[in-house]
C-alpha cells in the first residue's frame, strides 16, 4: 500500500545527517529540533501554536482533557473513522455520539450533527478522512450557534486546505478551537516511529495542552493538574524537519496518483471514484473507491490473487465495534456509514509510485470489476 523505502532512498543524505546530528548532540528529548520543527510547522500551517506529542491518539486525548470535559459529557464524532478518534472519548468516560457522513466526501453530515446536539453535547470532532476536508464552514456556523468547540482530527489530511465562501484559504486543522495530527510513518507527514501534534491559535489553550502533555507542569516538579507524558522525541523531530520541506511535493505526488486512477476508472458504472470537494484541496492520504453492483469482498479477494494490494478503511465502523457496544444507541440511524462499510476499498497510493505500477493496478482492478459485474 505504501513504499517508505523508496521515499527514504531519495532523501537519505538529508535524513541520515539529521539523525546523526541528534545522536552526536545526545539531546534525545527536547532538543533544538523539537522547537525548530514546531516553529516550522507553525509557519507552514499558518497557526500560532504547534504542540508536539507522542502520537495522534494522544493529541486527541490531551485535547479533550484540556477542554475540561466531565464524565458523561457528549462528544459528537463520525462512526466512519479510525477508532482512535472515538476511543479517546470513551477512555475519558465521555459519551461518544455517532453521526453519519456524506457518501461523497466521507466526512460529517451537517444535518446528522444538528440532530445529534443535546444539552449534554460539549464538543464535536470532525475528521478530514482520507485527506478530504470536512465541510467546515457550515459546521463552524453550527458549532458557534451552540457554543461548541471543534477539534479537527487532521491525522489524514495534513497539507490539505479549505477555502471559505469569502475566498479565504487556510490549512486543515487550523479552523477549529484546535486540530490534531499523527506522524505515524505512513501518514502524509510521517516520521520514523510514532509522533503527533496539536495545533491552536488560542494562547491559553496552547499553554494547557503543553502542560497536560508534560505531567501537568509548567515549572518542573510543580504539577498543577493531572496530565500525562506525551513527547515527540528529537530524532523524530529531526526526520520531520526534513520531510516537512517535501510535504507539498508529496501531496502533489499523491494527487497525481489519484488523477491517474480517476482517469483510468472514469465512466465505469461500477466504480465511484473519490469526490474532490470544490471547497478544499484533497491530499489523498488514501485513494478510496466505492464499488457498486459487485461484492466488494470478492473484488478484494480477486485483487489479492493478482498481487494487487488493497485495504478496507475500515471494515467495521466504530458504532459496530465490540469495544463501543454500550454506546451503540438503538435508533441512531447511520445509513450512509452502514452502506459505505460494504462498498469502500482503498488502492495503493504513495509518493513514489511508477507509471508501470499504476497501470498494473488499474488494469487489474478494471478486469476484476468486469469479471464480477458480468
Ligand atoms: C492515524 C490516525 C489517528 C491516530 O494516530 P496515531 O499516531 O496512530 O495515534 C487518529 N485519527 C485518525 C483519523 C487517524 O488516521
Amino acid at each position: 500500500m505504501v513504499d517508505l523505502k523508496r521515499q527514504y532512498q531519495k532523501i537519505k543524505p538529508e535524513i541520515d545527517a539529521a539523525i546523526q546530528e541528534v545522536i552526536d548532540s545526545t539531546a534525545f528529548i527536547g532538543g533544538k529540533d523539537i522547537k525548530e520543527f514546531s516553529n516550522e510547522l507553525q509557519e507552514y500551517l499558518g497557526v500560532k501554536h504547534v504542540i508536539p506529542c507522542a502520537n495522534g491518539t494522544d493529541a486527541l486525548q490531551i485535547g479533550l482533557m484540556a477542554l475540561g470535559l466531565q464524565p458523561g459529557d457528549e462528544v459528537i464524532t463520525p462512526s466512519f473513522t479510525y477508532m482512535a478518534t472515538v476511543e479517546v472519548v470513551a477512555l475519558l468516560k465521555l459519551t461518544p455520539v455517532f453521526v453519519d457522513v456524506d457518501a461523497d466526501t466521507f466526512t460529517l453530515n451537517i444535518d446528522s450533527v444538528r440532530q445529534a446536539i443535546t444539552a449534554k453535547t460539549k464538543a464535536i470532532i470532525p475528521v478530514h478522512l482520507y485527506g478530504q476536508a470536512a465541510d467546515m464552514e457550515p459546521l463552524m456556523a453550527l458549532a458557534k450557534e451552540y457554543s461548541l468547540p471543534l477539534i479537527e482530527d487532521n491525522a489524514q489530511a495534513i497539507g490539505g486546505s479549505y477555502t471559505f465562501s469569502d475566498g479565504r484559504t487556510v490549512k486543515t486543522g487550523t479552523m477549529g478551537v484546535m486540530g490534531t495530527t499523527s506522524f505515524f510513518p505512513s501518514k502524509n507527514l510521517g516520521c520514523y516511529g510514532d509522533g503527533g501534534a496539536m495545533f491552536t491559535n488560542d494562547d491559553a489553550l496552547a499553554e494547557k495542552l503543553r502542560m497536560i502533555a508534560n505531567h501537568g507542569q509548567k515549572v518542573r516538579y510543580y504539577h498543577e493538574m493531572v496530565g500525562c507524558n506525551s513527547r515527540l522525541d528529537s530524532i523524530q523531530a529531526a526526520v520531520l524537519r526534513v520531510k516537512l520541506k517535501h510535504l507539498d511535493e508529496y501531496c502533489d505526488a499523491r494527487r497525481a496518483v489519484a488523477d491517474y486512477y480517476d482517469n483510468a476508472f472514469k465512466g465505469n458504472p461500477n466504480i465511484i471514484t473519490p469526490f474532490r470537494a470544490a471547497y478544499s484541496k484533497h491530499v489523498f492520504h488514501q485513494y478510496t473507491l466505492q464499488v457498486k453492483n459487485v461484492s466488494r469482498d470478492e473484488v478484494q479477494k480477486l485483487l489479492s490473487e493478482r498481487n494487487v494490494p488493497s485495504m478496507l478503511y475500515y471494515p467495521v465502523p466504530c458504532h459496530k465495534q465490540e469495544m463501543l457496544k454500550e454506546y451503540n444507541v438503538a435508533g441512531t440511524p447511520l445509513p450512509t456509514t452502514n452502506m459505505l462499510q460494504d462498498c469502500v476499498i482503498s488502492l495503493p497510493i504513495h509518493t513514489e509510485m511508477t507509471e508501470e505500477e499504476l497501470n498494473y493496478i488499474a488494469t487489474n482492478f478494471l478486469e476484476v470489476i468486469a469479471q464480477l459485474a458480468n
